[in-house]
């Protein structure tokens, strides 16, 4: 009985010692998956001041797998970046995955077009289309504090993502201000900043006096294990 008990146990054992190496090439890779889990519900924005987060934020970002889609691992990504764009010392109305440091197709908007103008996710997005006269207004960015520019951008676009739960694609087509919104963030997956577009780019000092209580309190810090682990 107790052998059988033994040659049990080192079954089991055997087993989760194969199953280990296959979890860990699971959904996202093993640096990604820290960011994720490991970033406090509001997530530490990269900025353009910083010499390692500038190269994160010009990097091009790669689409989600089908099991990355899927996985708990979107979802809680999708919550956090919602929780980072919304909270009070970021206040956008976008952000793009590159901006917390994921390499990755995915976005959040503030859709301004819908009632009730809520915030969605978006994977694997792009643009389909440029529909429309070019206009000219101002934006900012949240990996750009303290400024803001005008910059040209399409009247409209029409965009395709991935539904996470159909795996279906999805197209629709907006205008104005979201329409801005979406080419601003989409813009961030191919490593292109407002400032590349910008006629114009200048200080926000109502921004920066908005900032001030929050720096001081530290909101904007980095924390010690996103500088990965050689730091
Ligand atoms: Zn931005």
């Amino acid at each position: 009985m107790k052998a059988r008990f033994l040659l049990i146990a080192v079954l089991a054992a055997l087993l989760l010692a194969c199953g280990s190496p296959r979890k860990l090439q699971g959904p996202f890779e093993v640096w990604e998956r820290t960011v994720i889990t490991m970033s406090d519900s509001v997530m530490y924005v990269f900025v353009t001041s910083e010499f390692m987060d500038s190269l994160e934020l010009r990097a091009t970002c790669r689409d989600l797998s089908e099991e990355e889609l899927r996985s708990d691992l979107l979802s809680m990504l999708s919550t956090k970046m919602l929780a980072t764009v919304r909270s009070p010392q970021q206040g956008g109305v976008g952000i793009a995955a590159p901006q917390v440091g994921l390499r990755r197709r995915v976005v959040a908007v503030q859709r301004l077009d819908k009632p009730g103008e809520p915030f969605e996710v978006y994977p694997n997005i792009r643009i389909l289309a440029h529909l429309g006269d070019t206009v000219r207004g101002p934006e900012g960015c949240l990996s750009i504090p303290g400024m803001r520019g005008i910059v040209p951008r399409s009247e409209g676009v029409v965009v395709s993502w991935t539904d996470p739960q159909t795996l279906q694609a999805v197209t629709d087509t907006v205008h104005g201000f979201t329409a801005i919104i979406f080419q601003h963030e989409i813009d961030h997956l191919d490593g292109i900043l407002y400032t590349d577009r910008a006629d114009t780019v200048f200080v926000n000092q109502a921004w920066l006096d908005e900032r001030a209580p929050y720096e001081a309190e530290g909101a904007y810090d980095k924390p010690r294990w996103l500088y990965g682990p050689e730091a």
